[in-house]
């Protein structure tokens, strides 16, 4: 399976942020979107950092509650692992493991085209599995 599968199944919608936005912006992002990260960008298709529920952690955690009124651009990641929509999904959930990150960048030409999530994958993995089975299950009954 490829990513593109994965991005059928969820959609293209991806929660943006400007580096300017304040981590209070964010949280109400996080929470009215039920979602983990949010993709930092000035201009909708470039990516310029991924902040995620952790930064906040650990940010508020080391830093103090000033944090939430400062810029997402303080606590983001900058250097963000992406992903083509022909990504084997195999690779993709390896990178996640190894690297310890729940939420991939999809992008297209360089611009930002969807987020995957390990939740995303999970899901397709789990509705191809009972498709699988079902299949063998009509298979013997036949
Ligand atoms: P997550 O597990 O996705 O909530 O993220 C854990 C940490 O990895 C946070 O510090 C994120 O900013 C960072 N992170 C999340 N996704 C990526 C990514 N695709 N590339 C680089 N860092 C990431």
């Amino acid at each position: 399976m490829r990513i593109s599968d994965v991005v059928r199944s969820k959609g293209v919608r991806v929660v943006t942020i400007g580096s300017d936005g304040t981590v209070q912006e964010l949280l109400a992002l996080l929470n009215d979107f039920k979602i983990g990260a949010v993709v930092v960008t000035d201009d909708g298709e470039s990516i310029d950092g991924i902040v995620s529920e952790r930064d906040i952690v650990r940010h508020l955690h080391a830093e103090g509650p000033q944090i939430l009124t400062g810029p997402v651009s303080a606590i983001m990641t900058p250097n963000v692992r992406t992903i083509t929509p022909d990504a084997d999904l195999n690779e993709v959930e390896q990178t996640m493991t190894n690297n310890r990150f729940r939420h991939v960048p999809v992008v297209v030409d360089g611009k930002l085209h969807a987020i995957v999530s390990i939740g995303d994958i999970v899901k397709v993995r789990i509705e191809s599995l009972q498709a699988e089975r079902d299949q063998l299950v009509g298979y013997i009954q036949q």
